[in-house]
């Protein structure tokens, strides 16, 4: 690529999330830690050689969220979560900062990359979002991998139906933080300098069949735009809906002048504040990145001017829902 199509920083960054609900501390043994991390670090790889190789940012959140969907640990693609009726109904979104270019797709399960779909949404029909069986056919009529049903079950999933279904009823009841939350994202900044976002979710477990989250809806669990920043949510994806999380934190950078941190900060805590909890990865134009979450913690890493770090639980000292301390740059 030649230098004038290069930013002007012509830096590359990219951060991931592999779900705002880790194991609790108490039940994260070193063995299960590192298992995670070296998921996180794979995916960060696989994203950040697309940016070395001055690759987009949109082909760098696919490459890092395929390796996250591809892996049982987490909860999107293979090891999704279970509805209530026993079944699995994936979602996920692209979104480049260019453009305001974007594509999902919601309640998907037959596509083995719920992300490569939401892509393919985006570049190959007018619309934004597919859901469905219909989106599946899509999928498919795109020359998308398809899976068995079962391809995405776990046993660990499955008994975590069973025990919320236990739970008399409630939705949520007797759950951890790693049984409701579980999402995987990525956002990235390109040597051209534009920005890309990729969310993809198996929802949350013994969710109500056709419910679906904040990942696909662009502007609550996804959102970029070159002006402000790229952004992938985690958590109470309903409270991410009703708040526009991704779209609040873009506008507060450009219409407050809030920077990075401080604007994602701001809207998770009004997140926080409506009852919901989770965490973001956000990255800017300038490449800074910043990874707040209100819960213990979240699957998380970052990798910029060739350094990679990688961190699944708050660190000493760190407020809850505060960005601070979160950049580890
Ligand atoms: N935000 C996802 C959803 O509500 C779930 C999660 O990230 O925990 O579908």
């Amino acid at each position: 690529m030649s230098e004038t199509r290069r930013s002007a920083t012509g830096r590359i960054a990219l951060a991931i999330h592999g779900g705002a609900g880790t194991i609790p501390r108490d039940r994260m043994t070193a063995d299960r830690a590192g298992r995670y991390e070296e998921a996180l670090e794979k995916a960060l790889k696989a994203g950040y050689e697309v940016l070395e190789h001055d690759g987009t940012s949109l082909d760098a959140v696919t490459a890092a969220v395929i390796v996250l969907e591809d892996s049982p640990l987490f909860n999107a693609g293979c090891g999704a979560v279970f509805n209530a009726a026993g079944k699995h109904e994936l979602d996920a979104a692209v979104m480049e900062g260019a453009g305001l270019r974007a594509g999902a797709v919601a309640g998907v399960r037959r596509v083995k990359n719920p992300v490569l779909a939401a892509r393919a949404v985006m570049e190959r029909t007018p619309h934004v979002m597919l859901i469905g069986s219909a989106a599946d056919a899509f999928a498919r009529r795109s020359g998308l991998e398809m899976v068995a049903r079962d391809y995405y079950s776990t046993p660990q999933r499955r008994a975590a139906l069973k025990r919320a279904q236990a739970a008399e009823g409630e939705a949520q009841a007797g759950m951890t933080e790693a049984e409701r939350h579980g999402t995987v994202g990525a956002v990235a900044l390109d040597a051209t300098g534009n920005l890309a976002a990729a969310t993809s979710t198996g929802g949350f477990t013994n969710k109500l069949p056709g419910r679906v989250g904040d990942s696909p809806v662009i502007g609550a669990g996804t959102y970029a735009d070159n002006r402000a920043c790229a952004v992938s949510g985690t958590g109470d994806g309903e409270y991410f809906i009703r708040r526009a999380l991704a779209y609040d934190l873009t506008v507060r950078m450009r219409y407050l002048d809030e920077p990075l941190d401080r604007a994602a900060d701001s809207a998770l805590q009004a997140v926080v504040e409506l009852g919901g909890s989770g965490g973001l990865v956000a990255i800017d134009a300038q490449g800074n990145i910043t990874m707040p979450f209100s819960t213990e913690g979240m699957y998380r890493g970052c990798v910029k001017d060739g350094k990679f770090a990688i961190d699944i639980f708050r660190r000493p000292g760190a407020s809850r829902h505060s960005g601070e301390n979160q950049d580890p740059f």
